[in-house]
């Protein structure tokens, strides 16, 4: 294209993906609800188009960040999950952050679920149906614990 002679245009604005992102229609609240956990990840798997943007984005701005600095629910992963997947995570409070990403651990399983979120790889039938049994049983039997915490 010919130099027309105007500015460049460096004004500041969101990405256009940004513009797109499911929970800018959700209460903010729900994504930093640790009873709500299920409910946020939902939305970011099943209703987001840009969760995989949202995730490289996630990764690149938090990387090897301490966990106590992830909070909320982003990209369907917590603060928490996002601590354990990241490979240049550091050790907090004497726990090592890394979760194996090769594990072997069959779908269906908490620890596959979070490697299909961590490496983008979408949500099978199988995976999501024991992402709500877990949930359920959290909501009926909260006393025997949360979610199962991921293999060291
Ligand atoms: S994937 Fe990211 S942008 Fe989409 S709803 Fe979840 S937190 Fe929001
Ligand atoms: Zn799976």
């Amino acid at each position: 294209m010919p130099y027309s002679g105007s500015v460049p245009d460096t004004a500041a604005r969101p990405r256009d993906w940004m513009t797109r992102m499911a929970c800018r229609t959700e209460d903010p609240d729900l994504f930093f609800d640790h009873a709500r956990e299920h409910e946020a990840r939902l939305v970011c798997v099943a209703r987001c188009p840009v969760r995989s943007e949202c995730l490289a984005s996630v990764k690149a701005t938090e990387r090897g960040e301490h966990h106590e600095y992830r909070d909320g629910v982003v990209a369907a992963l917590t603060g928490h999950e996002r601590w354990r997947l990241d490979a240049d995570a550091p050790v907090y409070r004497g726990e090592p952050a890394h979760l194996p990403l090769a594990g072997p651990e069959p779908c269906g399983t908490y620890p596959a679920m979070l490697r299909h979120l961590w490496l983008d790889q979408g949500m099978d039938g199988v995976c999501w149906s024991g992402e709500v049994r877990r949930e359920y049983a959290n909501r009926h039997w909260p006393k025997k614990g949360r979610r199962p915490k991921a293999p060291r």
